[in-house]
């Protein structure tokens, strides 16, 4: 399907509401039925009719369409947040005593749903490097049911081959999943390498304007149909119709935001590669990269996280060389308009924590919509401190 098409129309039935061209809220939690024919028409489809909004609803609909189309994938179900996508997708497959096989730097709550959660109810979880295939399949078992991804992730962006991942769980009969957050759709489609269930927070770039938390699970009919009927509607922790409308608002320009983000960070990576104070770069479409040809077979662009090792300094230096910074906000997530940074060093010495396992020397930078030599003016000014 033409990308225009889905973000201009596909899944918006405007004759249904006096040809609107933003769609309506449709905010009601339930939905009357004309006669008992299409009451019990609608209560035997559920996901795809209009019964309940825990369940399905108009506004959230046309968003779930536009996001699957993106994906290439069936459909998707939007959930409250990237963590409700995450943990009802893996919490769908797995039953007491299976196994789980994920990469070894996954997001922070994705691993604690795995390491302190699952095996609660007799779930465990063997973790992988993930950028040789073959210490992957090594890691299988009898009863290994999930197969999780995240590729790149979003701290040292290490980078799994999707496509014998995909191979290999599918002739093992184990379900593969994906966090695909750090590309959004528009970088990488999971489905096209045979990927199951590709997962998002909307958080991040889909609605990309830091104002709405949401989660999405695109994937087969088949795998979402499973989850909808199970922990979707039985958790409950769906999108409510007034952010789907602002995510419908913001996915209009999700290309053009993509695109932007990309060329900027692309300019800045490469001034800052050549900084005296770089140790090392992480960014996947860096040449330097080491799974640099990888990322490019996988992705069609990189987005705006990235991360440098800063060489011969100290905590003190780069706590201030971030206080230094106003143009770049100092904060966790990314995803939005607004540059931001996200040092290890200021969480060394905190009283009543361990230190991380996290060199203090590395610091992550997201890029957002700002010009290219206005973030690098105050970048190379605050690094004369370092
Ligand atoms: C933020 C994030 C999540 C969690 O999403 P929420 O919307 O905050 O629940 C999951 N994966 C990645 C890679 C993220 O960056």
């Amino acid at each position: 399907m033409d990308i225009n098409y889905i973000l201009n129309e596909h899944g918006e039935d405007r004759a249904n509401y006096f040809h609107a061209v933003a769609p309506p809220i449709i905010r009601s939690s339930n939905f009357a039925f004309k006669n008992v024919a299409h009451f019990r028409a609608a209560i035997l489809d559920e996901m795809d009719s209009h019964v309940y909004t825990r369940g399905n609803n108009p506004t959230v609909e046309i968003l779930r369409k536009k996001i699957a189309a993106l994906e290439k994938t069936e459909d998707a179900l939007l959930t409250a947040s990237g963590s409700a996508a995450i943990s009802a997708a893996i919490m769908a497959i797995v039953s007491q005593g299976d196994h789980v096989i994920c990469v070894k730097n996954p997001y922070s709550w994705t691993k604690s749903l795995l390491t302190s959660y699952l095996p609660r109810f007799g779930v465990e979880t063997t973790y992988v490097e993930g950028t040789n295939p073959k210490e992957i399949f090594a890691a299988i078992k009898s009863n290994t049911k999930v197969l999780y991804l995240e590729s790149p992730n979003t701290f040292t962006f290490e980078i799994q081959d999707l496509s014998m991942c995909a191979q290999w769980a599918t002739q093992h009969g184990i379900v593969s999943m994906i966090d695909n957050s750090y590309c959004s759709p528009i970088f990488q489609q999971p489905a096209d390498f045979g990927i199951d269930l590709v997962l998002h927070s909307v958080t991040k770039y889909i609605n990309g304007h830091s104002d709405i938390v949401a989660g999405v699970i695109c994937g087969s009919k088949e795998h979402l149909k499973r989850i909808f009927f199970n922990e979707y509607m039985t958790l409950g922790a769906i999108l409510s119709p007034a952010d789907a409308a602002w995510i419908l608002r913001a996915i209009r320009t999700l290309p053009i935001r993509m695109e932007r983000i990309h060329d900027t960070t692309m300019e800045v990576v490469k001034v800052l590669k050549k900084h005296p104070k770089v140790e090392r770069m992480y960014y996947p479409f860096d040449p330097d990269f080491p799974q640099y040809a990888l990322a490019k077979k996988q992705m069609t662009g990189s987005g705006g996280l990235f991360t440098i090792a800063v060489k011969d300094s100290s905590i003190e230096k780069i706590n201030l060389f971030v206080d230094k910074l106003k143009r770049f906000k100092l904060a966790v997530s990314w995803g939005g308009h607004e540059s931001l940074i996200l040092p290890i060093a200021p969480l060394y010495h905190l009283e009543g924590r361990n230190d991380p396992h996290i060199p203090f020397n590395y610091v992550r930078v997201y890029i957002g919509l700002e010009d290219a030599d206005y973030l690098l003016e105050e970048l190379l000014d605050a690094m004369e401190i370092l």
